[in-house]
């Protein structure tokens, strides 16, 4: 069990990683090797530590550990875009891309096959996505006391926001419930991941999944950003915000996914984010000249968390994800995207690195 972090007033000491030493009051970008190409190129894992003047928790903030999953990256932008270094009480490391040989790919995966995800915590004389884990483990969460990573749905599936967590850990069930995203998965960590392996090292980690892959979306890169900032508000790093009710998020102890009864052309007819009766029609497949149609339904009530994107589907493919939630709960998931959708996408002039990334 981890012990909630108690922000101390004390002045910083010097913050070393990765061979470099950052003074309080430094924000500097360090690069950590990682195996270079056999085409002799040198490779590395570019993190941004802001290291405040006052003593208090070490956060990272990590994203592309699956290299096909950027909504996170856009993410971190936003955050160290954010941050002004003489508020920030503690140090936030941020790494916007750690599989770096799958973004250059467009892969989820390293170029051995292997899933970083499921390959924590590694071993430094292991295979190649072993080793990145091993130097992820060492140079990153080492040094911290709390982490947050940023996933995406695969490719063709989106996931609405939502927080996976291991609720029984005192310290990541206030880390999600200060988060605020709409709905939380409560699911035990799985092997070789990094949660799992962070949180047995003492460092609780939390795990914000939306959007698909290869895409930005506007909305849930804003979700992302609010809930890394009300977290670091939570841990002390920044002054809390004003005080808001903030809504209760959804907690879910189960999901399924539903997967196409026949092979053909799928229509949906529910979106993301829709709360769905149990036997809903929420689905239909026909072939291409709609001779024959099949309809998909809701084998339980719920919430649609994630979605297939892809109208091509084969008897057997997971078109839905659903989870349950309680019987009484009311989903409102209108009003979450109201809440965040910009009401102009006119890039401002003076800053277009402000700008929202229009629909
Ligand atoms: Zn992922």
């Amino acid at each position: 069990m981890t012990t909630v972090h108690v922000p101390s007033s004390k002045a910083a000491t010097h913050f070393k990683i990765g061979g470099a030493v950052i003074a309080p009051g430094e924000a500097r970008t360090v690069e950590i090797p990682v195996a270079p190409t056999y085409a002799h190129d040198d490779l590395a894992m570019s993190v941004h530590v802001v290291h405040g003047k006052r003593a208090g928790p070490a956060l990272f903030v990590c994203a592309a550990i699956h290299g096909d999953e950027i909504n996170g990256i856009e993410i971190i932008r936003r955050l160290v875009k954010r941050i002004d270094i003489k508020k920030l009480r503690g140090t936030l490391l941020a790494i916007p891309i750690v599989n770096v040989y799958g973004v250059i790919a467009h892969s989820r995966y390293l170029p051995d096959g292997r899933d970083l995800n499921r390959s924590f915590p590694g071993s430094a004389t292991g295979s190649l996505t072993g080793r990145v884990a091993h130097t992820f483990m060492q140079e990153i969460v080492a040094h911290c006391t709390h982490g947050i990573d940023l996933h995406t749905g695969g490719r063709h599936r989106s996931n609405f926001p939502q927080i996976r967590a291991e609720l029984t850990d005192r310290a990541v069930r206030a880390m999600t419930e200060a988060f605020g995203a709409p709905l939380v998965i409560n699911s035990a960590v799985r092997d070789g991941s990094l949660r799992q392996c962070a949180t047995e090292m003492g460092v609780p980690v939390i795990l914000y999944e939306s959007c698909e892959a290869l895409r930005f979306d506007e909305v849930h890169i804003r979700a992302g950003l609010k809930g890394i900032v009300n977290v670091m508000r939570h841990l002390g790093m920044l002054r809390k915000g004003r005080a808001k009710t903030r809504k209760k998020p959804i907690f879910s102890r189960q999901t399924q996914w539903v997967r196409a009864p026949a092979s053909g052309i799928h229509r949906m007819l529910v979106t993301l984010g829709a709360q769905v009766a149990d036997d809903q029609v929420i689905g239909v497949i026909a072939d291409p000249l709609g001779i024959e149609e099949t309809e998909v339904r809701a084998p339980r009530a719920g919430v649609i968390i994630g979605r297939s994107n892809l109208p091509l589907v084969y008897a057997g493919d997971a078109l839905f994800h659903i989870a349950d939630m309680h019987e009484d709960a009311v989903f409102e998931a209108d009003s979450f995207h109201e809440e965040l959708m910009p009401s102009d996408f006119q890039p401002p002039e003076d800053d277009p690195s402000s700008a929202p990334i229009a629909v």
